[in-house]
């Protein structure tokens, strides 16, 4: 496993976004808790939400008295390929898990757990899947071990549950975004914990006129159109291919609208690049169409960009843990239109900062309101910053840990 390293953050900076109350809970929480070791160890560094969390949340552990870590997995393509099949089948894809499929999971979790052999922490977070097996081939003695799992697996294929269940006995505690999600999963304890993004990062804070032009630039968008955007890892549950039949149902009347797609290629998605090339026969020659990745150079502040200058952010997922890149829209006071499946109705009430939609003909009419009806926008992003503001910032967030933390080792 490799350590990641992330930037300096202070909470203080956060006082202006959520008022000194909110801040001071958590000092004071946080003080009781302070020089407590805790790990978080997942996939990746970069692509994805739990990256994005990662590189807030571990900073800002640190910076009120934690002392905090983070680690990512060293796997092989084969073992990125099966880890993929089994986020999908966790979803609720049909599949079965070969012997062979098992050792390997196995023999990388086993490689990896080498690593935290002369460690000592006295809290350790596995989030998802991949790393689940770690403690398995480590004697933590007194460490608490938490499971965070950040997709829907409320109704998931069996066989890849009972092959979760062989864990849980390794752990204290889980957290899912929605409890519900922990359906068939054997737990000791689960804790409901919603995901949050930071406002303060490249991704979310306010750009300088300078930055947005630039970033214009690169998006290579007419911001004199209409534009509609989503922003996803290329992945089959994010609909990408219905993104494209909405735009060109709503292009027959709009004639000017332009659609962008966003998408980063993560590095334990092996998935991305065969969704990636698809997407682009799809499409065809459209050229009102663009389709950029992180290889074009659209990293967090062109993605800040594009969430802020598209006139309507789509998010049309088929099953979804959170979303990430609803809050983030909403926080821009940009509406977003997402599919009503797993974490997106608890972002968006219908109507009020967007819209929930069940299929490719909802979500053409409910873009439309809003692409017609430019108050409405308005009204809708204020009201989407609003309730991201109340309930899906990293303050939130950090203090739901610190509270866990609390309950676990005192
Ligand atoms: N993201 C990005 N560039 C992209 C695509 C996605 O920076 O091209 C970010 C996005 O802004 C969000 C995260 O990756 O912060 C995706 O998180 P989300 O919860 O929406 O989905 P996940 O990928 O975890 O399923």
């Amino acid at each position: 496993m490799k350590k990641v390293q992330t930037s300096k953050k202070s909470l203080s900076q956060f006082i202006d976004v959520v008022g000194e109350k909110k801040i001071d809970e958590i000092v004071s929480l946080a003080s009781e808790l302070k020089g407590l070791r805790v790990l978080h160890i997942n996939a990746t560094s970069f692509g994805g939400g739990v990256a994005e969390i990662l590189h807030t949340l571990v900073p800002l552990m640190n910076n009120v008295g934690l002392k905090v870590d983070w680690m990512v997995l060293d796997g092989s393509n084969d073992f990125f390929d099966f880890t993929k099949k089994m986020h999908n089948s966790l979803q609720g894809k049909e599949g079965t898990i070969s012997e062979e499929e098992k050792k390997l999971f196995l023999r990388i979790n086993k490689a990896n757990a080498q690593s935290l052999k002369e460690v000592d922490y006295n809290v350790i977070i596995i989030h998802d899947p991949q790393p689940i097996a770690v403690p398995k081939f480590v004697d933590f003695q007194d460490t608490k071990l938490i499971w965070r799992c950040h997709i829907d697996t409320s109704t998931p294929n069996e066989e890849f549950v009972e092959f979760l269940n062989s864990f849980v006995e390794y752990y204290d505690a889980s957290i899912f975004t929605l409890k519900r999600y922990a359906g068939k999963l054997r737990f000791r304890k689960i804790y409901e914990i919603p995901p949050s993004i930071d406002p303060l990062s490249p991704k979310n804070r306010e750009l300088t006129p300078n930055e947005l032009k630039a970033s214009i630039d690169k998006l290579k968008v007419d911001t004199n159109r209409p534009l509609i955007t989503q922003v996803s890892r290329f992945d089959p549950w994010k609909d990408p291919t219905g993104v494209v039949d909405v735009y060109r149902e709503l292009k027959k009347e709009l004639k000017d609208l332009q659609l962008l797609m966003i998408g980063s290629m993560a590095s334990d998605d092996p998935e991305g690049w065969t969704m990636y090339e698809e997407l682009l026969r799809y499409i065809g020659r459209d050229y009102d169409v663009k389709v950029l990745t992180n290889f074009h150079g659209i990293e967090s502040i062109e993605v800040n960009a594009a969430q802020r200058i598209s006139d309507v952010v789509l998010q049309k997922s088929i099953r979804e843990g959170f979303a990430l890149t609803v809050s983030e829209a909403l926080w821009k006071e940009t509406p977003v239109v997402g599919g009503n499946v797993g974490g997106i109705p608890t972002q968006i009430s219908h109507g009020v900062n967007g819209y929930l939609v069940n299929n490719i003909e909802e979500a053409v009419e409910y873009t439309k309101i809003l692409l017609t009806d430019e108050t409405l926008r308005k009204e809708m992003g204020k009201k989407g910053k609003d309730i991201v503001k109340e309930k899906f910032l990293i303050t939130r967030h950090l203090l739901d840990y610190l509270k866990l933390f609390r309950d676990l080792v005192k």
